[in-house]
C-alpha cells in the first residue's frame, strides 16, 4: 500500500502543537538560548529526491551533535577500524558531556557520539589533515557533498559563544590528553569541534544529507558512494545504540530507528532502504534531546509502520 506521507506529516504537525510548550531550550551555549521554543519542522526525503515537509522547514538551526555523524563517517573512511583503538562503540548510559566514565576507562570514550568520543574523532581528523582550518574545510565540504548543497556553512558566533563557555569540553579533551588519547593542541581541536557543531542546516537539508546512510552509504540521487555498505551499517548501528546518549534505549523503544540528536533541537533518523527524516524543535527533554521532535518521530513510525523492528 502506498503511504500518504503528506497527510501523515500534516497529522503529526497538528497533533504536536501542545508539546511545543514543553522542554527547555539549551542555555549553556548562550547563542542558542535565544531560540524560540515553540518552533517545529519536519522533513522526509525519499530515494527519488522527493521531499515532504511541514512547519518551518526552511529555517536553519545549529545542528550541534548531529555533526558527529558526519565526522564519524569521515573518520571511518580515513582510518577504517583503527579508529576503535581510540574510541569504543558501546552506549555510555551517561549524559553526553559526562567526565566520570572517562576517568574510570582510562581516557577511552565509550562511543563517537558522546562529546569525548566526538572530540577524539575531530582530533583524528586534525591529525590526518595536519591543520585545523583544513580539517574544518574538509568537514564542511563533506556535508555540502552529501547534501548536494554548496551553501552550507557554520555560524562563527555560535562557535565562539560555545568556546567562551566550553569548560567541560576542554576538561574532557585535557583528561584524554593526560591518558595519551589526544594528539593535537586541545584548544584548537575543541574550537574545530565547536565549529562543526555550529553548522547551520534546515530540516529539508538535513533529511537530504542523511539519505546516503539510509541507502547503504550510496546517495541514491547522485549515485555517489560515501561509505562502504559495511561502514554505513556501522554508523547506523552506533546511531541506534548511542545516538541519544542515556536516552538511546528509550528512543529505540519508542521510535525504532537509527537516529541522532543535537542540543540545537534537531534529530535525524533513517528508515533503511526507504527514506531519511529530520525534525527540529528546540525545547529539549532532560537528556538534551528535542522533546517534540522525539514524539513526532514516534508518531511517524507508528502511523507509517516504518521502523526497523
Ligand atoms: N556542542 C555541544 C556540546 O559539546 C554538542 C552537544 C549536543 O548536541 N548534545 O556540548
Amino acid at each position: 500500500m502506498q503511504i500518504d506521507y503528506k497527510q501523515i506529516l500534516e497529522k503529526i504537525y497538528k497533533e504536536i502543537k501542545p508539546e511545543l510548550k514543553k522542554g527547555e531550550v539549551a542555555s549553556y551555549i548562550p547563542a542558542l538560548a535565544k531560540e524560540k521554543k515553540e518552533q517545529f519542522a519536519m522533513s522526509i526525503t525519499l530515494a527519488d529526491g522527493s521531499n515532504y515537509s511541514v512547519g518551518d522547514s526552511e529555517k536553519r538551526f545549529s545542528i550541534q551533535s548531529i555533526s558527529k555523524v558526519f565526522t564519524f563517517a569521515q573518520a571511518l573512511n580515513l582510518y577504517q577500524d583503527n579508529i576503535f583503538k581510540r574510541v569504543g562503540v558501546e552506549p555510555s548510559g551517561n549524559p553526553f558531556n559526562s567526565l566520570v566514565q572517562l576517568e574510570y576507562e582510562n581516557g577511552k570514550p565509550r562511543n563517537p557520539f558522546i562529546n569525548a568520543g566526538a572530540l577524539v574523532i575531530t582530533d583524528m581528523l586534525v591529525s590526518y589533515y595536519k591543520d585545523e582550518y583544513k580539517t574544518l574545510e574538509v568537514i564542511l565540504n563533506f556535508v555540502r557533498e552529501i547534501s548536494s548543497n554548496k551553501e552550507i556553512t557554520f555560524d562563527p558566533i555560535i562557535a565562539k559563544s560555545e568556546m567562551e563557555h566550553g569548560f567541560r569540553n576542554l576538561a574532557l579533551a585535557n583528561l584524554m590528553k593526560s591518558f595519551n588519547n589526544f594528539e593535537n593542541d586541545v584548544k584548537n581541536v575543541v574550537f574545530t569541534y565547536f565549529k562543526h557543531c555550529a553548522i547551520m542546516m534546515n530540516t529539508k537539508e538535513l533529511s537530504r544529507a542523511m539519505l546516503f546512510l539510509a541507502f547503504g552509504g550510496e546517495d541514491p540521487i547522485t549515485n555517489k558512494r560515501f561509505l562502504t555498505k559495511l561502514q554505513a551499517k556501522r554508523v547506523n548501528a552506533v546511531m541506534l545504540t548511542c545516538g541519544h546518549y542515556d536516552a538511546s534505549g528509550e528512543f529505540a523503544y519508542h521510535v525504532g530507528l537509527p537516529g541522532k540528536s543535537g542540543v540545537g533541537g534537531g534529530i535525524v533518523a533513517v528508515v533503511p532502504n526507504k527514506l531519511s527524516i529530520a525534525v527540529f524543535s528546540p525545547g529539549l527533554n532532560e537528556f538534551g534531546n528535542s522533546h517534540a521532535g522525539t514524539i513526532a518521530l514516534e508518531k511517524f513510525t507508528t502511523y507509517t509502520g516504518l521502523s526497523i523492528f
